[in-house]
């Protein structure tokens, strides 16, 4: 066994059977994507959409990409095609946006509303009042080519394991309030995608469905991501 596969086997025994393990592989070779992938990992995640259409195409094409970075408008036309999930969406146009290119396409695709629970300003998402809010005023359920299917957060960055867990806890919340407000006929709202390397333990405790690993599975990443 790789490394990188017995990493994988390692974090599958760590995580319950329900919770989808994303291998994030930002910054991550060519190579290092293909072990993972025949250690039998099918999900990706990437921050970049220049990285991610680069990659994408030396790499099987049953790979189901999750794009987890902030996304520009003008680049939704990019990955729209293909991509797997969307978990980062931050505003109501871009909802749009991606329902607009994904009708272009054929498609529907997957979003997650991203909800800001850290400290950090500089992390982007809606509070959670903004959510509701854009959903009361938008009405997104209207986008046919989209699905709505959950939402995504980042913990702040501390070593305060309560802390970390209080922010998941809220994020719990929010989802649960969004479910229940406004997916009841919707089976497809049921994903909240909250965990990475460092915390994901205590995110699947509070609840989370879709975990978000890099560092644990292909190694420290060059500090710049
Ligand atoms: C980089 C990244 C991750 C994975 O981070 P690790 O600490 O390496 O597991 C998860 N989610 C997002 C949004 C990221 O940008």
């Amino acid at each position: 066994m790789t490394v990188i596969e017995e990493n994988i086997a390692l974090l599958k025994q760590q995580i319950p059977g329900s919770v989808r393990l994303i291998a994030v592989s930002k910054a991550v070779a060519v190579k290092d994507i293909l072990a993972a992938y025949n250690a039998g990992q099918r999900d990706f995640g990437e921050n970049r959409v220049q990285e991610l259409i680069n990659k994408k195409d030396e790499l099987p094409g049953d790979i189901k990409w999750h794009l987890i970075g902030h996304l520009q408008s003008n680049k939704v036309k990019y990955v729209a095609p293909f991509v797997s999930m969307i978990h980062s969406v931050d505003s109501f146009r871009l909802l749009s946006v991606i329902d607009k290119e994904a009708g272009k396409a054929g498609r529907v695709v997957d979003c997650l509303l991203q909800v800001h629970i850290a400290d950090e300003t500089t992390k982007f998402g809606f509070l959670p009042e903004e959510v509701y809010k854009m959903i009361e005023e938008e009405n997104p359920l209207q986008l046919s080519n989209i699905h709505i299917c959950g939402v995504m957060g980042m913990a702040t960055f501390t070593d305060d394991r309560q802390k970390i867990r209080n922010e998941f806890s809220k994020l719990f919340t929010t989802y649960t309030i969004i479910k229940e407000s406004y997916f009841t006929d919707h089976a497809y709202f049921r994903e909240l995608s909250m965990g990475m390397s460092g915390d994901y333990k205590l995110a699947v405790e509070e609840g989370s469905t879709m975990v978000r690993i890099g560092s644990l599975i292909f190694g420290e990443r060059n500090k710049i991501f």
